[in-house]
Protein backbone atom coordinates (compact mmCIF):
# COMPACT_ATOMS: atom_id res chain seq x y z
CA UNK A 1 0.00 0.00 0.00
CA UNK A 2 1.55 3.50 -0.91
CA UNK A 3 1.63 6.36 1.24
CA UNK A 4 -0.84 8.29 -0.76
CA UNK A 5 -3.43 5.48 -0.28
CA UNK A 6 -2.91 5.78 3.06
CA UNK A 7 -3.36 9.05 3.47
CA UNK A 8 -6.92 9.18 1.15
CA UNK A 9 -8.02 6.20 3.77
CA UNK A 10 -6.95 8.54 6.79
CA UNK A 11 -8.80 11.01 5.24
CA UNK A 12 -11.80 9.98 4.33
CA UNK A 13 -12.05 8.45 8.38
CA UNK A 14 -11.19 11.47 9.75
CA UNK A 15 -13.81 13.05 7.22
CA UNK A 16 -16.47 10.55 8.50
CA UNK A 17 -15.36 11.22 12.17
CA UNK A 18 -15.81 14.95 11.54
CA UNK A 19 -19.50 14.46 10.63
CA UNK A 20 -19.87 12.41 13.58
CA UNK A 21 -18.76 15.64 15.29
CA UNK A 22 -20.93 17.84 13.67
CA UNK A 23 -23.98 15.70 14.63
CA UNK A 24 -23.13 16.04 18.20
CA UNK A 25 -22.91 19.43 18.41
CA UNK A 26 -26.14 19.90 16.45
CA UNK A 27 -27.96 17.83 19.26
CA UNK A 28 -25.91 19.81 21.75
CA UNK A 29 -27.24 23.28 20.07
CA UNK A 30 -30.56 22.05 20.15
CA UNK A 31 -30.43 21.17 23.81
CA UNK A 32 -29.13 24.19 24.83
CA UNK A 33 -31.62 26.50 22.73
CA UNK A 34 -34.45 23.97 24.27
CA UNK A 35 -33.06 25.00 27.85
CA UNK A 36 -32.60 28.71 27.39
CA UNK A 37 -28.66 28.00 27.77
CA UNK A 38 -27.92 31.06 25.44
CA UNK A 39 -24.27 31.20 25.97
CA UNK A 40 -23.86 27.62 25.20
CA UNK A 41 -26.06 27.82 22.39
CA UNK A 42 -23.94 30.89 21.06
CA UNK A 43 -20.73 28.74 22.00
CA UNK A 44 -22.27 25.32 19.94
CA UNK A 45 -23.10 27.68 17.27
CA UNK A 46 -19.09 28.43 17.13
CA UNK A 47 -18.36 24.98 16.86
CA UNK A 48 -20.92 24.19 14.20
CA UNK A 49 -18.97 26.40 12.05
CA UNK A 50 -15.78 25.28 13.23
CA UNK A 51 -16.47 21.94 12.42
CA UNK A 52 -17.56 22.89 8.74
CA UNK A 53 -14.75 24.40 8.09
CA UNK A 54 -12.62 21.37 9.69
CA UNK A 55 -14.07 19.59 6.83
CA UNK A 56 -11.54 20.98 3.77
CA UNK A 57 -8.50 20.81 6.85
CA UNK A 58 -9.07 16.56 6.43
CA UNK A 59 -9.08 16.92 2.65
CA UNK A 60 -5.83 18.50 2.99
CA UNK A 61 -3.09 16.57 4.13
CA UNK A 62 -2.35 18.37 7.63
CA UNK A 63 -4.35 15.87 9.35
CA UNK A 64 -2.81 16.31 12.66
CA UNK A 65 -3.62 19.86 12.71
CA UNK A 66 -7.44 18.72 12.64
CA UNK A 67 -6.92 16.14 15.29
CA UNK A 68 -5.06 19.01 17.52
CA UNK A 69 -7.61 21.39 16.84
CA UNK A 70 -10.17 18.83 17.70
CA UNK A 71 -8.36 18.62 21.35
CA UNK A 72 -8.56 22.17 21.84
CA UNK A 73 -12.29 22.85 20.64
CA UNK A 74 -13.53 19.80 23.03
CA UNK A 75 -11.89 21.16 26.00
CA UNK A 76 -12.61 24.57 25.43
CA UNK A 77 -16.51 23.59 24.92
CA UNK A 78 -17.00 21.06 28.02
CA UNK A 79 -15.05 23.46 30.38
CA UNK A 80 -17.74 26.21 29.19
CA UNK A 81 -20.37 23.77 29.58
CA UNK A 82 -19.39 23.06 33.17
CA UNK A 83 -18.61 26.77 34.02
CA UNK A 84 -22.84 27.24 32.72
CA UNK A 85 -24.34 24.40 34.14
CA UNK A 86 -22.45 22.93 37.04
CA UNK A 87 -20.20 19.25 37.15
CA UNK A 88 -23.65 17.17 37.82
CA UNK A 89 -24.36 17.13 34.04
CA UNK A 90 -21.22 14.95 33.33
CA UNK A 91 -20.47 17.74 30.35
CA UNK A 92 -16.54 17.25 31.48
CA UNK A 93 -16.82 12.95 30.88
CA UNK A 94 -16.52 14.46 27.38
CA UNK A 95 -13.14 14.92 28.09
CA UNK A 96 -12.56 11.17 28.85
CA UNK A 97 -13.77 10.36 25.48
CA UNK A 98 -11.18 13.16 24.06
CA UNK A 99 -8.68 10.76 25.24
CA UNK A 100 -9.96 7.61 23.57
CA UNK A 101 -10.15 10.00 20.76
CA UNK A 102 -6.93 11.12 21.16
CA UNK A 103 -5.26 7.97 21.23
CA UNK A 104 -6.99 6.53 18.32
CA UNK A 105 -6.09 9.24 16.48
CA UNK A 106 -2.19 8.56 17.70
CA UNK A 107 -2.76 5.41 16.20
CA UNK A 108 -4.65 6.69 12.86
CA UNK A 109 -2.94 9.70 11.85
CA UNK A 110 -0.46 10.84 14.30
CA UNK A 111 1.74 7.15 14.37
CA UNK A 112 4.01 8.28 11.29
CA UNK A 113 5.38 11.42 13.33
CA UNK A 114 8.38 9.17 15.29
CA UNK A 115 8.41 10.40 18.80
CA UNK A 116 5.60 12.30 18.82
CA UNK A 117 4.36 13.11 22.29
CA UNK A 118 1.23 15.98 21.38
CA UNK A 119 -1.67 13.40 22.35
CA UNK A 120 -0.21 11.96 25.32
CA UNK A 121 0.32 16.19 26.51
CA UNK A 122 -3.15 17.17 25.75
CA UNK A 123 -4.25 13.65 27.47
CA UNK A 124 -2.40 15.37 30.50
CA UNK A 125 -3.88 18.38 29.92
CA UNK A 126 -7.28 16.63 30.05
CA UNK A 127 -6.56 15.08 32.92
CA UNK A 128 -5.41 18.19 35.08
CA UNK A 129 -8.42 20.08 33.88
CA UNK A 130 -10.79 17.40 34.95
CA UNK A 131 -9.07 16.93 38.76
CA UNK A 132 -9.43 20.67 38.30
CA UNK A 133 -13.29 20.96 37.76
CA UNK A 134 -14.10 18.25 40.35
CA UNK A 135 -11.74 20.38 43.04
CA UNK A 136 -13.55 23.91 42.06
CA UNK A 137 -17.22 22.13 42.82
CA UNK A 138 -18.89 23.92 45.45
CA UNK A 139 -16.81 26.67 45.21
CA UNK A 140 -18.40 28.26 42.35
CA UNK A 141 -22.05 28.31 41.43
CA UNK A 142 -23.34 27.81 37.43
CA UNK A 143 -24.29 30.60 35.72
CA UNK A 144 -27.35 29.04 34.62
CA UNK A 145 -29.73 26.79 37.21
CA UNK A 146 -31.71 24.02 35.98
CA UNK A 147 -34.09 22.38 38.02
CA UNK A 148 -32.75 18.85 39.47
CA UNK A 149 -34.67 16.51 37.03
CA UNK A 150 -33.75 18.39 33.84
CA UNK A 151 -30.09 18.42 35.61
CA UNK A 152 -30.26 14.32 36.45
CA UNK A 153 -31.85 13.55 32.81
CA UNK A 154 -28.93 15.82 30.73
CA UNK A 155 -26.40 13.80 33.44
CA UNK A 156 -28.37 10.04 31.85
CA UNK A 157 -27.64 11.37 28.43
CA UNK A 158 -24.63 12.62 28.58
CA UNK A 159 -22.56 9.23 30.48
CA UNK A 160 -25.42 7.30 27.82
CA UNK A 161 -23.22 9.20 24.75
CA UNK A 162 -19.93 9.09 26.74
CA UNK A 163 -20.05 5.26 26.43
CA UNK A 164 -21.57 5.39 23.41
CA UNK A 165 -18.80 7.16 22.00
CA UNK A 166 -15.99 4.92 23.56
CA UNK A 167 -17.42 2.32 21.92
CA UNK A 168 -17.38 3.56 18.46
CA UNK A 169 -14.04 4.89 19.12
CA UNK A 170 -12.60 1.37 20.19
CA UNK A 171 -14.41 -0.31 17.03
CA UNK A 172 -13.14 2.33 14.71
CA UNK A 173 -9.52 1.37 15.93
CA UNK A 174 -9.66 -2.08 15.94
CA UNK A 175 -11.55 -1.85 12.33
CA UNK A 176 -8.31 0.39 10.80
CA UNK A 177 -5.84 -2.19 13.04
CA UNK A 178 -7.27 -4.96 11.47
CA UNK A 179 -7.29 -3.63 8.03
CA UNK A 180 -3.52 -2.24 8.32
CA UNK A 181 -2.60 -5.48 9.66
CA UNK A 182 -4.54 -7.10 6.78
CA UNK A 183 -2.55 -5.05 4.28
CA UNK A 184 1.10 -5.46 6.16
CA UNK A 185 0.41 -9.45 5.74
CA UNK A 186 -0.42 -8.89 1.91
CA UNK A 187 2.71 -7.06 1.75
CA UNK A 188 5.08 -9.01 3.64
CA UNK A 189 4.14 -11.94 1.18
CA UNK A 190 4.48 -10.14 -1.89
CA UNK A 191 8.30 -9.60 -4.11
CA UNK A 192 7.83 -5.79 -5.55
CA UNK A 193 10.32 -6.42 -7.63
CA UNK A 194 9.37 -9.62 -9.19
CA UNK A 195 5.39 -8.48 -8.71
CA UNK A 196 5.16 -11.80 -7.67
CA UNK A 197 3.93 -13.46 -4.45
CA UNK A 198 6.95 -14.92 -2.48
CA UNK A 199 8.14 -17.57 -0.52
CA UNK A 200 5.44 -16.66 2.70
CA UNK A 201 2.95 -16.27 0.42
CA UNK A 202 3.25 -19.93 -1.10
CA UNK A 203 4.24 -21.86 3.10
CA UNK A 204 0.81 -20.17 3.64
CA UNK A 205 -0.97 -22.01 0.99
CA UNK A 206 0.71 -24.82 1.55
CA UNK A 207 -0.68 -24.38 5.02
CA UNK A 208 -3.68 -24.00 4.17
CA UNK A 209 -3.81 -26.23 1.31
CA UNK A 210 -2.58 -29.38 3.72
CA UNK A 211 -5.53 -28.09 6.17
CA UNK A 212 -8.22 -28.08 4.23
CA UNK A 213 -7.36 -30.61 1.34
CA UNK A 214 -5.88 -33.69 2.38
CA UNK A 215 -6.94 -35.61 -0.50
CA UNK A 216 -6.67 -33.62 -3.64
CA UNK A 217 -3.92 -34.67 -5.93
CA UNK A 218 -1.57 -31.63 -6.35
CA UNK A 219 2.07 -31.42 -7.83
CA UNK A 220 5.15 -28.64 -7.00
CA UNK A 221 7.18 -27.71 -9.36
CA UNK A 222 10.63 -25.65 -8.80
CA UNK A 223 11.72 -23.59 -11.96
CA UNK A 224 15.81 -22.71 -11.65
CA UNK A 225 17.97 -20.39 -14.35
CA UNK A 226 20.24 -22.30 -15.48
CA UNK A 227 24.01 -20.24 -15.03
CA UNK A 228 22.35 -17.00 -13.83
CA UNK A 229 25.53 -16.59 -12.38
CA UNK A 230 26.82 -16.00 -15.44
CA UNK A 231 24.03 -14.11 -16.71
CA UNK A 232 24.53 -11.60 -14.27
CA UNK A 233 28.60 -11.43 -14.60
CA UNK A 234 28.03 -10.86 -17.83
CA UNK A 235 25.84 -8.63 -18.22
CA UNK A 236 25.24 -7.34 -14.99
CA UNK A 237 22.48 -7.32 -12.32
CA UNK A 238 20.21 -5.03 -14.39
CA UNK A 239 20.12 -7.15 -17.41
CA UNK A 240 19.94 -10.19 -14.60
CA UNK A 241 16.60 -8.39 -12.94
CA UNK A 242 15.33 -7.71 -16.60
CA UNK A 243 15.60 -11.84 -17.12
CA UNK A 244 13.91 -12.39 -13.74
CA UNK A 245 11.01 -10.19 -14.47
CA UNK A 246 10.07 -12.04 -17.49
CA UNK A 247 10.62 -15.54 -16.64
CA UNK A 248 8.16 -14.13 -14.12
CA UNK A 249 5.57 -12.65 -16.51
CA UNK A 250 6.28 -15.74 -18.27
CA UNK A 251 4.95 -17.68 -15.41
CA UNK A 252 2.28 -15.46 -14.94
CA UNK A 253 1.00 -15.53 -18.62
CA UNK A 254 1.29 -19.57 -18.34
CA UNK A 255 -1.02 -19.45 -14.96
CA UNK A 256 -3.70 -18.11 -16.83
CA UNK A 257 -6.74 -19.83 -17.18
CA UNK A 258 -5.24 -23.27 -14.96
CA UNK A 259 -6.07 -23.47 -11.23
CA UNK A 260 -2.03 -23.00 -10.40
CA UNK A 261 -0.35 -21.05 -7.73
CA UNK A 262 3.07 -19.61 -8.23
CA UNK A 263 5.84 -17.68 -6.06
CA UNK A 264 9.63 -16.23 -6.32
CA UNK A 265 10.58 -18.90 -3.64
CA UNK A 266 14.29 -16.87 -3.52
CA UNK A 267 17.21 -15.45 -6.22
CA UNK A 268 16.72 -17.05 -9.39
CA UNK A 269 14.27 -20.13 -7.99
CA UNK A 270 9.91 -20.16 -8.33
CA UNK A 271 7.94 -22.83 -7.26
CA UNK A 272 4.46 -23.29 -8.53
CA UNK A 273 1.63 -25.13 -6.94
CA UNK A 274 -1.10 -26.84 -9.18
CA UNK A 275 -3.27 -29.67 -9.57
CA UNK A 276 -2.35 -32.93 -10.60
CA UNK A 277 -3.65 -33.86 -14.53
CA UNK A 278 -5.24 -37.44 -14.54
CA UNK A 279 -3.34 -37.66 -10.90
CA UNK A 280 0.09 -37.41 -12.66
CA UNK A 281 2.53 -34.28 -12.28
CA UNK A 282 1.72 -32.20 -16.25
CA UNK A 283 5.00 -32.94 -17.45
CA UNK A 284 3.81 -31.37 -21.06
CA UNK A 285 2.65 -28.45 -19.50
CA UNK A 286 5.82 -27.52 -17.68
CA UNK A 287 7.88 -28.84 -20.75
CA UNK A 288 5.93 -26.13 -22.35
CA UNK A 289 6.47 -23.39 -20.08
CA UNK A 290 10.37 -24.31 -20.05
CA UNK A 291 10.56 -24.27 -23.86
CA UNK A 292 8.17 -20.98 -23.37
CA UNK A 293 11.01 -19.37 -21.25
CA UNK A 294 13.71 -20.10 -23.75
CA UNK A 295 12.08 -18.44 -26.59
CA UNK A 296 11.44 -14.81 -24.94
CA UNK A 297 14.73 -12.95 -25.31
CA UNK A 298 16.01 -10.11 -22.69
CA UNK A 299 18.24 -7.01 -24.12
CA UNK A 300 21.81 -6.87 -23.19
CA UNK A 301 24.71 -4.51 -23.74
CA UNK A 302 25.28 -7.15 -26.41
CA UNK A 303 22.23 -7.71 -28.14
CA UNK A 304 19.72 -9.92 -26.86
CA UNK A 305 19.64 -12.71 -24.85
CA UNK A 306 18.12 -16.14 -23.53
CA UNK A 307 18.03 -18.44 -20.81
CA UNK A 308 17.24 -21.81 -20.29
CA UNK A 309 15.16 -23.42 -17.06
CA UNK A 310 15.83 -26.68 -15.29
CA UNK A 311 12.27 -27.70 -13.27
CA UNK A 312 12.49 -30.39 -10.59
CA UNK A 313 9.34 -31.38 -10.06
CA UNK A 314 6.85 -34.00 -7.59
CA UNK A 315 3.51 -35.27 -6.93
CA UNK A 316 2.19 -35.30 -3.22
CA UNK A 317 2.35 -38.50 -1.64
CA UNK A 318 0.21 -39.51 1.37
CA UNK A 319 1.92 -38.75 4.70
CA UNK A 320 4.83 -36.62 3.52
CA UNK A 321 4.64 -33.23 5.37
CA UNK A 322 5.20 -30.18 2.99
CA UNK A 323 8.50 -29.62 4.31
CA UNK A 324 9.39 -32.93 2.98
CA UNK A 325 7.98 -32.25 -0.21
CA UNK A 326 9.67 -29.22 -1.13
CA UNK A 327 12.82 -31.24 -0.20
CA UNK A 328 11.56 -33.96 -2.75
CA UNK A 329 10.84 -31.64 -5.89
CA UNK A 330 14.43 -29.41 -4.56
CA UNK A 331 15.87 -33.09 -5.43
CA UNK A 332 14.72 -33.61 -8.56
CA UNK A 333 15.99 -30.30 -9.59
CA UNK A 334 19.33 -31.26 -8.75
CA UNK A 335 18.94 -34.30 -10.62
CA UNK A 336 18.04 -31.88 -13.49
CA UNK A 337 21.19 -30.08 -12.99
CA UNK A 338 23.68 -32.95 -12.25
CA UNK A 339 22.20 -34.58 -15.87
CA UNK A 340 22.63 -31.86 -18.09
CA UNK A 341 20.01 -28.43 -17.23
CA UNK A 342 17.55 -27.10 -19.46
CA UNK A 343 14.86 -30.16 -18.84
CA UNK A 344 12.32 -31.47 -16.65
CA UNK A 345 12.55 -33.89 -14.10
CA UNK A 346 9.71 -35.26 -12.28
P1 LIG B 1 22.78 -23.32 -11.77
O1 LIG B 1 22.61 -23.59 -13.22
O2 LIG B 1 23.48 -24.44 -11.07
O3 LIG B 1 21.50 -22.96 -11.10
O4 LIG B 1 23.78 -22.09 -11.69
P2 LIG B 1 23.42 -20.61 -11.29
O5 LIG B 1 24.56 -19.74 -11.72
O6 LIG B 1 22.10 -20.24 -11.83
O7 LIG B 1 23.26 -20.71 -9.74
P3 LIG B 1 24.04 -20.04 -8.56
O8 LIG B 1 23.33 -20.47 -7.33
O9 LIG B 1 25.53 -20.32 -8.64
O10 LIG B 1 23.83 -18.49 -8.77
C1 LIG B 1 22.60 -17.89 -8.64
C2 LIG B 1 22.82 -16.42 -8.90
O11 LIG B 1 21.57 -15.72 -8.86
C3 LIG B 1 23.71 -15.75 -7.88
C4 LIG B 1 22.98 -14.48 -7.51
O12 LIG B 1 23.81 -13.37 -7.64
C5 LIG B 1 21.87 -14.38 -8.54
N1 LIG B 1 20.69 -13.71 -8.04
C6 LIG B 1 19.91 -14.07 -7.02
N2 LIG B 1 18.90 -13.18 -6.85
C7 LIG B 1 19.07 -12.21 -7.80
C8 LIG B 1 18.35 -11.01 -8.12
O13 LIG B 1 17.33 -10.65 -7.52
N3 LIG B 1 18.82 -10.29 -9.18
C9 LIG B 1 19.94 -10.67 -9.87
N4 LIG B 1 20.32 -9.91 -10.89
N5 LIG B 1 20.62 -11.78 -9.55
C10 LIG B 1 20.21 -12.55 -8.54
MG1 LIG C 1 19.44 -21.55 -7.57
MG1 LIG D 1 20.36 -21.29 -11.15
Amino acid sequence: MSSNDSTAKEQSFLFNVNKIFLVIHLLMLFMFSSLGVDLMAGVSLISICFYFLAFSLTKSEKLSIYVYSVAVEILLHMILAVVCLGIQCNFQLFLIDAMFFLFAMDYVVLRKKKKNHVAILICCVYAIALIILYMLDGFYTPLYKLDSVVIKSISIAMISCVVFLIIICMMCLLHFMSSEEGAMEKQAQFDALMELPNRFYMMAKLKNLFEADKQGEYFLAMIDIDDFKKINDSFGHNVGDDALKMLARTIVNKARGVELSYCRWGGEEFLLLGKCVDGEVPKNFLDELRVEINSKSFWTSKGSGRMTVTIGAGKYKVGQDYKEWINFVDKQLYVGKCTGKNKVVC
